[in-house]
């Protein structure tokens, strides 16, 4: 059985439509793959269709934006029920955030001499709720301002360089419970990707173990194979689930193809019977 419990589409800042990513993922030879979004369920009934003509399982879920002592940590959450008022608040404003950034990535952008509209990036990020800076780097690829994502990310849109702003998002330590309480089960994506080992140590996991954490996402491209193997460790150590997923964006980030990382069957296992749904 392979599993894949995180992936995106462009309901965010995945290239492949819901629909298209479900049956690619059965064409990967997929029995079972996550859609997790970012800030966004609005996915989940196109690849639901999708799952049930092409006979795959599908999970619903989503990856939250969140703060944690003052870095940003990507959030999974697998089958909340995506009507629970505190959810849909907590994502209307993460949202929100997102639409109000735009224009200021794009004013930036053009104070640094780059001729770039919103209109350009509406463009890229047509059919997602969740803007984001994917987006307007596809809206600078478009231009031949920069030849890909990372470049447009190395260069413009990364902290530190001209074209960043940053954005409104939810704090771990509520977010984790709030998930719970929707009936969802929270899972930390890459957690000691990226600079996250600094604040995401192994106490703060056994702290967030408490407030309803339920695992840590371990195979990840962003994870090489010492800070796996130290993870696995800490999960056992911590009782958390581990997981593996490819964090798939379609054409948006490359070596990052469905099913490069997979989830064990067990540990799958016992995040679902957690869940309330
Ligand atoms: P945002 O949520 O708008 O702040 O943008 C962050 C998203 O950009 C992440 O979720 C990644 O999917 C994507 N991203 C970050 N760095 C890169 C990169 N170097 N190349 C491609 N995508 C990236
Ligand atoms: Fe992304
Ligand atoms: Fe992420
Ligand atoms: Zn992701």
């Amino acid at each position: 059985m392979r599993i894949d419990l995180h992936t995106h589409s462009s309901a965010s800042d995945g290239t492949d439509t819901p629909g298209d990513l479900v049956r690619e993922a059965a064409a990967a030879g997929l029995d079972v793959v996550a859609l997790t979004d970012h800030d966004a369920t609005s996915g989940w009934d196109e690849a639901q269709r999708a799952a049930d003509e092409v006979g795959i399982v599908l999970v619903p879920g989503l990856e939250i934006s969140t703060v944690f002592h003052h870095r940003g940590v990507h959030l999974l959450g697998y089958l909340p029920d995506p009507a629970y008022p505190p959810l849909t608040a907590a994502l209307d404003r993460i949202l929100a955030g997102r639409t109000e950034r735009t224009p200021a990535m794009v004013a930036a952008l053009r104070e640094h001499g780059i001729d770039i509209t919103e209109d350009d990036v509406r463009r890229e990020s047509g059919g997602s709720v969740a803007a984001g800076r994917p987006h307007v780097a596809d809206a600078l690829v478009r231009m031949g301002v920069v030849a890909d994502r990372t470049q447009a990310f190395d260069e413009l849109l990364n902290p530190g360089r001209p074209g960043y702003r940053s954005r409104w998002a939810a704090e771990l330590e509520d977010m984790v419970p709030l998930l719970v309480a929707a009936g969802g089960v929270p899972v930390i994506a890459h957690p000691w990707g990226r600079g996250g080992r600094t604040v995401l140590d192994v106490d703060a996991l056994a702290s967030l173990r408490d407030l309803g954490l339920a695992g840590i996402e371990v195979d990840h491209q962003d994870h090489p194979p010492e800070v796996r193997a130290r993870l696995r460790e800490v999960a056992a150590d911590l009782d958390l689930v581990v997981t593996g997923s490819s964090d798939h964006h379609g054409l948006g980030k490359v070596d990052h193809d469905l099913g490069v990382n997979t989830t064990d069957p067990g540990q799958y296992e016992r995040l679902m019977s957690l869940a309330r749904r």
